[in-house]
């Protein structure tokens, strides 16, 4: 969707609130709106609300208007309300900005663990992976190659082995020989 076109039908800004907490909300319908918050399986800020108790108010009708528009007046009402939203649906960057620093601030030592225990299973899934690759490579990776050079050397070895005295003296001897 394209936020910047003129919305062809009514939007209502609307405000449920159980007396104790409020919820902003912004909808073509807001009835079938209300309906869905009170359902068991709603999953967004409002189910905090009492479904008892809550009630809805529609509080502006908006029409031909951007979508965009739309979103800053609900975000306008969101972040000038005391109100159970913590997603406000339009941010201006710098908004953006200073909402993830805050939400890393209040939310730091569980984002540590959770980094930590991520590394964690992934070092073990890493750990997995390279012993799975070496047992079925184990054959290979230490099979001895003998060298021109006299010299053995396995598979992990070899760049070592490249390294040593005894086959640089016979590169320098044999400028023939190629490279391993
Ligand atoms: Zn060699």
């Amino acid at each position: 969707m394209n936020k910047n076109h003129i919305i062809e039908e009514k939007h209502y800004l609307y405000k449920l609130t159980d007396g104790e907490l409020d919820y902003y909300g912004l909808s073509k319908y807001p009835y079938l709106r209300y309906r869905s918050h009170k359902l068991s399986s709603n999953n967004c800020r409002s189910k905090l609300l009492d479904k008892d108790k809550m009630v809805m108010e529609v509080l502006k009708t908006l029409e031909n208007v951007s979508y965009i528009e739309c979103l800053k007046q609900e975000t306008e009402l969101i972040t000038n309300n005391e109100c159970v939203n913590k997603q406000v649906s339009y941010m201006s960057e710098e908004d953006k900005k200073n909402y993830w620093s805050q939400y890393y601030k209040d939310n730091q030592a569980e984002i540590k663990f959770r980094n930590k225990e991520y590394y964690n299973k992934n070092l073990e899934h890493c750990r997995q992976k390279g012993l799975t690759y070496y047992n079925s490579n184990k054959e290979r990776l230490n099979k001895r190659h003998t060298c021109l050079c006299g010299g053995k050397y396995t598979f992990r070895h070899k760049c070592d082995h490249i390294k040593t005295k005894r086959h640089k003296e016979y590169l320098i001897k044999d400028s023939t020989y190629p490279n391993i």
